[in-house]
């Protein structure tokens, strides 16, 4: 995760960790590395600018303090801004309502949306002690439904069936209505993509999101999608009201550009991070642990 920009990092950083004093060459050169780093890992061209200029405000400001070198002191200043870029302090999942509480899990083909349904259901059972009910809103392919309920099933939670070409609203109030009935405490609604962000899809998901209101509308994105992934989250942030972000495959990025640039793009946190294939590979989101480990 995140090992090619950690290695740049730490070359750039390691440079100026021992020294007891830094000129203003030195934080502008510095600087520019953690651009070029930046650059490399495919974050959006707006984060990086606003990264860049805190640090060198904060670093060409810093006073030296007895307990750390000025080094440190930047090391400090960049850790810090890290953590603040990642969206500063953890915003758990908000289940705040009355039972059920409806999550809707929005995002393009491929994402990872069913297997993230998947995975939030577990984490809900196993961590949350909640009684989970899923269902899938794909009414275009049979085989994301039949795929929804190998998961649910290998999980262990609840699937409401539903068949192609039955209108995705009707499906997620049936399912309501027998979430209430079994008393589920929360409903996992898993819905259509497409492989671009396409008017119908929009339409789709923003009426399930209406007729729903759901207390969690989840993004789901894949991270190696760099800077497009933090695109493509503004571009549903700007129709549905969006709650979070579930970041996907990031056992596979390298560079990290899609973490670092979804908080600031789209204004929303990330609160989960899917982290390998299989079900229980899901992490809660922490800011600063997420910068520590970007930092080695
Ligand atoms: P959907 O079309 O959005 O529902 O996407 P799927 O849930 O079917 O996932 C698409 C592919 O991505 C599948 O092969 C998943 O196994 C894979 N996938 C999903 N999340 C992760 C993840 O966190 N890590 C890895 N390595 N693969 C993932």
């Amino acid at each position: 995760m995140f090992e090619n920009l950690t290695s740049r990092l730490s070359r750039v950083l390691d440079s100026i960790r021992g020294q007891g004093r830094l000129t203003e060459e030195q934080i502008n050169a510095a600087s520019r590395e953690l651009r070029m780093a930046l650059l490399e890992a495919d974050v959006a061209l707006p984060v990086i600018k606003d990264f860049i200029d805190k640090v060198k405000a904060r670093a060409l400001g810093v006073e030296i303090t007895q307990s750390l070198t000025p080094g440190q002191e930047f090391l400090r200043v960049v850790q810090q801004e890290l953590t603040a870029t990642l969206g500063g302090t953890a915003e758990p999942l908000n289940l705040r309502t009355q039972p059920p509480a409806i999550i809707l899990m929005a995002g393009l083909q491929g994402s990872g949306k069913t297997t993230s349904t998947g995975k939030l259901a577990l984490w809900l059972k196993e961590r949350e002690k909640k009684k989970v009910l899923v269902v899938s809103c794909d009414v275009y392919r049979p085989a994301a439904i039949e795929q929804l309920r190998i998961v649910a099933g290998n999980v262990g939670v609840d699937w409401f069936p539903s068949q192609v070409g039955q209108d995705p609203v009707a499906i997620a109030q049936d399912a309501l209505a027998q979430a209430r009935k079994q008393y589920a405490d929360v409903l996992i609604v898993d819905t259509a993509g497409r492989t671009t962000v396409d008017e119908d899809m929009m339409k789709e998901i923003a009426a399930l999101n209406a007729a729903l209101t759901p207390i969690e509308t989840l993004f789901v994105v894949d991270s190696m999608t760099g800077q497009d992934a933090a695109k493509t989250a503004r571009a549903f942030a700007d129709v549905l009201p969006l709650t979070g972000v579930i970041l996907t495959k990031v056992d596979g990025d390298a560079r990290g550009g899609a973490a670092l640039s979804v908080r600031q793009v789209t204004g929303r946190p990330i609160k989960f991070l899917g982290v390998g294939e299989k079900s229980d590979r899901l992490e809660v989101f922490h800011p600063e642990r997420i910068a520590n480990r970007i930092l080695g």
